[in-house]
């Protein structure tokens, strides 16, 4: 509500009416603003409905003393939240882009999205075969599971997708996620030239980073936004399906699913299926339920006879077992659980039995849930010992592979290995909800000290960036943040040859 003189500092506008996209920032300076009012005729501003603005005109206020800015009549009610220097900047993006297009003689098309904090949250922009080619500007503050969920769901619909960062808003995991897969970071800012503002881009990675360059320089090739300087690492499946030299075989894709599970045991987690994808392969991400169900049973014949069911430690985002995961357990023997409160209780136990199996070290699972022939479960029996599932797994050396979560994530801290902390922080999130209350608790609060600690370091990185890395250092946390960030099968996990069965 502004009543009386607006003094806030209203430093954007539109020009051309209340929704228009042609944004202005005043010049601060008075001798630049005179020079401006000379230059434009006696124009109207408005307090733009795109800049999350009431639509009712500005009038601009010169200041010898002070920065000028554009002002309210008295008694305007307006809710803007967003009146500084850059707050039309997802508007003047919009202006680059028509620019650069025009100039490359491509088509291309910018919108604006509010994603829940103002109109210019994102801006997309999509160009080439179809409008396949992507381009995301984050303006907004993004955390690193709103990013893998938006990633996730983009990747299936683009043939080429580039994130592209504005100052403060993407989190230390998804940079790690992102150096990982392609050796760096988008990044743009935007300087003021004028009454307009243009962006600059550069390619950032810890170890050096481009030069901020204009949007004219880049290029947008057939694998997407080029920054001059920067060579993109060869890029995985895990993201870029539609890039793959070669689809992958049944075969491959089973094998790589159970690895994923067994992976996922062995740390005591329950991934939902878009979790288990990324390390399985993004190209598993937009299999049907029905498909899963093939993939899946695949899976579980690879195994033997009574081994713990893998499928059973899959979860939804509710923690639920998902429905298909029934289909699963009947076609490996286990019955037809008749409720999904039935199939909860099974993979439960089920899930329990993998954790000891697949857990470091081993124990002794317990035994299968029964299943009457309608669906329930059977009474519980005292189990002859004969008949539980003993499986002995060679101990590793490893610290890793022995400790359940919390305290790798603690050892990763003490031993200042933060992509190994990545890594882990991943998965603990996954698990969390899976866990009993103490356990739960515990995770909790290693999770928030390593969140800390994450940030903390990269805001140290930032000031000695150059004296951190040393290539050699760098080659070994990817060794070792491969293992498990990116959840790659552990030296000899998955091969029959290590386990005897009962
Ligand atoms: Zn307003």
């Amino acid at each position: 509500m502004v009543s009386g003189p607006d003094s806030r500092l209203v430093q954007t506008a539109v020009v051309g009416g209340p929704n228009s996209g042609r944004a202005i920032i005043l010049p601060t300076d008075a001798d630049e603003l005179l020079r401006w009012r000379r230059s434009h005729r006696a124009g109207a501003y408005w307090c733009g409905t795109q800049l999350g603005g009431c639509g009712n005109e500005l009038s601009d206020r010169l200041y010898r003393d002070k920065v000028c800015h554009f002002a309210h009549r008295p008694h305007t009610s307006c809710h803007r939240t967003a009146t500084g220097a850059n707050s039309a900047d997802h508007l003047f993006v919009k202006d680059d882009l028509a620019a650069w297009t025009g100039s490359l003689g491509i088509k291309g098309r910018a919108t604006s999205r509010d994603l829940g904090s103002g109109p210019g949250d994102v801006v997309d922009f999509r160009a080439g075969n179809g409008g396949r080619q992507y381009v995301r500007f984050q303006f907004s503050k993004l955390s690193h599971a709103e990013w893998a969920g938006a990633r996730d769901r983009l990747t299936r619909e683009a043939a080429t997708l580039d994130w592209v960062f504005g100052p403060s808003t993407v989190q230390p995991e998804t940079m790690e996620e992102l150096y990982d897969e392609y050796g760096y970071l988008l990044r743009f800012r935007f300087e003021t030239h004028g009454t307009a503002r243009h962006i600059r881009l550069r390619a950032e990675n810890p170890g050096n980073s481009t030069d901020w360059v204009p949007l004219r320089v880049c290029a947008m090739t057939s694998e997407g936004l080029r920054v001059p300087g920067a060579e993109p690492r060869c890029r995985t499946f895990r993201s870029r399906p539609r890039d793959a030299a070669a689809p992958r075989s049944g075969d491959e894709q089973v094998r790589a699913l159970r690895e994923a599970l067994i992976s996922a045991a062995r740390f005591r987690t329950r991934p939902t299926w878009e979790a288990l994808c990324r390390s399985a392969g993004g190209d598993l991400l937009g299999v049907s339920p029905q498909d899963r169900v093939h993939l899946l049973i695949a899976v579980e014949q690879a195994g033997g006879e009574g081994t713990p069911l893998l499928s059973a430690l899959l979860r939804t985002g509710e923690g639920e077992p998902p429905p298909y995961v029934g289909q699963v357990v009947a076609a490996a023997g286990g019955g037809t659980p008749a409720t999904a409160q039935v199939l909860k209780r099974w993979c439960q136990r089920e899930a329990d039995r993998a954790f000891a199996v697949h857990g470091m070290p081993s124990r002794t699972a317990p035994a299968r849930l029964a299943l009457t022939s309608d669906g329930r479960i059977a009474a519980q029996r005292a189990e002859p010992s004969t008949r539980r599932t003993i499986v002995h797994v060679e101990a590793r050396a490893s610290l890793l592979e022995v400790t359940p979560l919390h305290e790798a994530l603690r050892g990763a801290r003490e031993r200042q290995d933060r992509r190994l902390a990545v890594g882990l922080l991943e998965q603990a999130e996954d698990s969390i909800v899976t866990l009993p209350k103490p356990e739960r608790g515990r995770l909790a609060r290693e999770l928030r000290e390593t969140r800390d600690w994450l940030n903390s370091e990269v805001k140290k990185h930032k000031r000695k960036r150059r004296r951190l890395v040393n290539p050699e250092e760098r080659g070994r946390a990817k060794r070792r943040g491969g293992t498990l960030g990116d959840a790659r099968p552990l030296p000899g996990v998955g091969k029959q040859s290590k386990k005897g069965k009962r």
